[in-house]
């Protein structure tokens, strides 16, 4: 983390840049100008100055003494601002050096007045063509120009006129408008120092601003931007960490307090939301884990994510047992949960899985573009609903007490069976069977042992036959056997089979026979089911007639 990745150092680095430059060019500015009006202030000083010497000058020699003229000039070189002066002739020479003014002057008064000196010498202080010099008796005015001395010190230099006035006239005459130039140069030392504690005070006037400025900035920003954003980035990440009740602390109205109104606003729709999801999701899961059917879904990858409490007690396995085993594996058989997800008609499907019956329902879960989102397998326990089928079904085709099929099943079955046999040209035989004198019988023994040994020749009725024929019930004491596909022949050796078991019956000591009527379709040409019992039933009444306890077989 670089400090730039906050956002009030960003903005305090901003700041300080923007402030530094606005105020380095502020001080530049002032010094500047500082410098400029010392400058100025020294310049008109010293022009005072050298025309007030000038004056000075000009009024000694009024009185004529050259010599104090000289002596003025000597002694103003020793004032400590004074670096040099000089008093000059127009055409450059020094003055008062030399006896060329002072022969003149004499010769033009007449007189010796003035006495020569004992040494003459001659020194230039403008040489011939100097510019400065020229500018001057032009322009017939000052000229100040900057320069540096010798032990580079930085120097003012003004060069002035002095003017040939009327008094000068008698002993300068009037040919030249000026008699001379004064040149004054002083030292800039002192405007210098004046200046460089100019440019000191203004740094420290720009540093403290500078300090006071980024310090007062950082405090607003701080109160006015960062506090109130991070009370905003504290709330989101709440909010983030799952902590919907948390609002951020509303304060003002600026920007930043309307984003995080605005961010309350948010918050409270998503608490809102959630909780409505919440309580969703609880009666889901209520609903899931509850029910009685059992649920097993993936995601889209294939993975099982949940298994509820059904269907591991459905499945008789664990939920890690299932997630381990995989989707695929659900029901053991990975071809019966794929023959289940490729089903079209997705309707569920019957299926015996440990001794259950489970009505199986699986599909691929798309969502709203089509994308598969995993899969699901419902499965719902139809065990004791089909036991209750079948036991239902049973009764609606059994007679009660002897477990038989009972006449309505029986008149479908042979209905059913004789269209077949005409069909395909298949022999069916019809054995039509009543115990002999069984109303003596149960006048003798009792109607409950009567229903005893009905019972028992039924079981000896059913162990007579096949599995694929059928045996009814067809009245009180009689019994139809329905036999598909068996001739004649067969026909009559299952019934003398089932007369002689009943025969050999010992039932508590007692004993019972049977008389039998035997019909076998094509040789009797039924068209009905009832035609071919009627032949059956009329082979009984001569088996009867005949003795009991024998068969006989209908003829047409
Ligand atoms: P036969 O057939 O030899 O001519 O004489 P039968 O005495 O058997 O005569 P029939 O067939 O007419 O009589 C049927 C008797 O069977 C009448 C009734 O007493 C008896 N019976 C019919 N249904 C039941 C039953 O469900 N239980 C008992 N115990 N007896 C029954
Ligand atoms: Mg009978
Ligand atoms: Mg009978």
């Amino acid at each position: 983390m670089t400090i730039f990745d906050r956002v009030g150092h960003k903005i305090m680095a901003v700041i300080s840049v923007v402030v530094s430059i606005g105020l380095v060019l502020v001080g530049v500015y002032y010094t500047i100008e500082q410098e400029r009006t010392v400058l100025a202030q020294n310049e008109r000083t010293m022009l005072t100055l050298t025309e007030s010497v000038s004056m000075g000058l000009q009024t000694v020699m009024l009185a004529g003494y050259a010599d104090i003229a000289h002596e003025f000039a000597n002694r103003l070189k020793k004032v400590p601002e004074v670096a040099d002066f000089q008093i000059a002739r127009i055409d450059g020479t020094e003055a008062f050096l030399d006896n060329k003014t002072i022969i003149d002057v004499n010769q033009r008064r007449g007189e010796e007045n003035f006495l020569l000196r004992e040494k003459s010498s001659r020194s230039v202080i403008f040489p011939a063509g100097d510019t400065v010099l020229a500018e001057v008796l032009a322009k017939k005015k000052p000229i100040a120009h900057y320069g540096t001395s010798e032990d580079g010190k930085r120097t003012l230099t003004f060069v002035a006129p002095i003017f040939n006035g009327e008094l000068c006239y008698k002993c300068h005459g009037k040919a030249e408008p000026l008699r001379g130039l004064i040149k004054l140069t002083t030292s800039l030392t002192a405007a210098e120092r004046d200046i460089l504690a100019g440019r000191q005070q203004a740094l420290i006037v720009v540093g403290i601003l500078l300090i006071f400025i980024v310090m007062f900035t950082g405090y607003m920003i701080g109160r006015a931007v960062i506090a109130p954003l991070k009370n905003v980035t504290a709330a989101m990440s709440r909010v983030t960490g799952g902590d919907f009740s948390h609002r951020v602390p509303l304060e003002g109205k600026d920007e930043i307090s309307q984003m995080a109104e605005s961010f309350n606003v948010m918050t409270g729709e998503l608490e809102r939301t959630y909780t409505d999801l919440r309580s969703e999701q609880d009666k889901l899961h209520t609903i899931i884990s509850s029910a009685a059917e059992g649920m097993v879904v993936t995601d889209a990858g294939g993975a099982v994510v949940l298994v509820n409490p059904a269907a591991t007690r459905l499945l008789d396995k664990t939920v890690d047992q299932i997630r381990s085993e995989g989707f695929a594996n659900v029901l053991d058989d990975p071809g019966t949960m794929s023959s289940l997800l490729n089903k079209s008609d997705h309707t569920p499907h019957l299926i015996l899985y440990k001794e259950r019956a489970l009505n199986v329902y699986a599909a691929t879960i798309h969502n709203g573009s089509g994308n598969v989102m995993g899969s699901a397998a419902l499965m719902r326990d139809v065990t004791a609903e089909k036991r209750l089928e079948e036991e239902l079904r049973k009764l609606s085709t059994t007679d009660g007490l002897t477990g038989l099929y009972n006449r309505r099943f029986l008149d479908q079955t042979l209905e059913s069976e004789l269209s077949r046999a005409v069909r395909y040209q298949l022999p069916l035989s019809v054995l039509m069977c009543d115990i002999d004198h069984f109303k003596r019988f149960n006048d003798t023994h009792g109607h409950d042992m009567g229903d005893r040994v009905l019972k028992i020749v039924a079981g000896t009725f059913r162990g007579a036959l096949r599995n694929n024929d059928f045996a009814c019930r067809y009245g009180g004491e009689e019994f139809l056997a329905i036999l598909p596909n068996t001739a004649k022949a067969g026909g009559y050796n299952v019934a003398e089979r089932f007369r002689q078991d009943v025969e050999r019956l010992d039932i508590e000591g007692l004993k019972v026979t049977m008389s039998i009527g035997v019909a076998t379709f094509p040789q009797i040409p039924a068209s009905t089911s009832a035609q071919l019992v009627e032949a059956a039933d009329g082979a009984l009444y001569e088996a009867k007639n005949s003795g009991r306890n024998r068969v006989r077989i209908a003829e047409t």
